[in-house]
């Protein structure tokens, strides 16, 4: 059983008023306190009701380590007019022109909406799904081409922790958000995921294979370690 209850406000040492999530799972173990890496949203959560007395002064007692959680997180830029958000790799501002016929432009370092009734961000949601899920579905072709197997189906996704995965039979889902990475890092995903259709493992012959398919692994590999959580900001 699970309950969510309404957010709380939790005010910190450092000024700082922190949004608690106060929820109650009978499947978990024990209290437990949790700070969200993006948006440093805190989630409390007891395993009974009766417990709940018990995890909130286990809250309070916690107040600087949230503090210095939520200081670490990636504060959420929204995709509104005036933000600046990566497209493919590159940084680029939201501009808003109603006036303009297309619904949606990228232009140099500018994503232009344009268009009446759609809300700015749905539009830009929109766009940036339609447009991951063209270049996975060509990528992964290329890949599957020079592999000699075959993907069943490409799908798009916004998972919290993978990039994407693969099933044996074929069906290959990806995260959206690699849109926003150079193309070289969605590339290499589509590669990487292909390579699981022959080893479904990551053992060495996994990697041999994959540098054949994808030499510049590496780099990418990095690139997605280093700048890969801060993609997970925007939206
Ligand atoms: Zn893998």
């Amino acid at each position: 059983m699970s309950l969510t209850g309404p957010y709380e406000h939790l005010p910190l040492a450092n000024g700082d008023i922190a949004p608690v999530h106060i929820r109650v799972d009978g499947r978990a173990k024990r209290i437990s306190l949790k700070v969200e890496k993006i948006g440093g949203l805190v989630t409390l959560t007891a395993p009974s009701e009766a417990k709940l007395p018990e995890a909130r002064r286990f809250m309070s007692k916690r107040t600087r380590w949230i503090a210095e959680r939520r200081a670490e997180a990636h504060e959420i830029t929204p995709f509104e007019p005036g933000s600046v958000v990566p497209f493919l790799g590159r940084m680029r501002r939201i501009v808003q022109d109603k006036s303009a016929k297309d619904p949606l432009v990228v232009f140099g370092d500018q994503i232009l909406v344009g268009g009446p009734g759609s809300s700015v961000k749905s539009a830009i949601y929109r766009f940036f799904k339609a447009e991951a899920l063209r270049r996975l579905i060509a990528s992964t072709s290329k890949y599957a081409a020079k592999s000699g197997v075959t993907v069943k189906r490409v799908s798009i996704r916004d998972a919290k922790t993978r990039w994407g995965s693969c099933s044996a039979d074929g069906r290959l889902s990806f995260s959206w958000r690699l849109v926003m990475a150079p193309e070289h890092v969605l590339d290499y995903v589509a590669a990487h995921e292909v390579a699981h259709l022959q080893h479904m493992n990551h053992s060495p012959e996994y990697w041999t294979h994959l540098a054949g398919l994808f030499p510049e692994f590496k780099v990418a590999e990095s690139w997605l370690k280093e700048n890969g959580p801060s993609l997970r900001s925007y939206g």
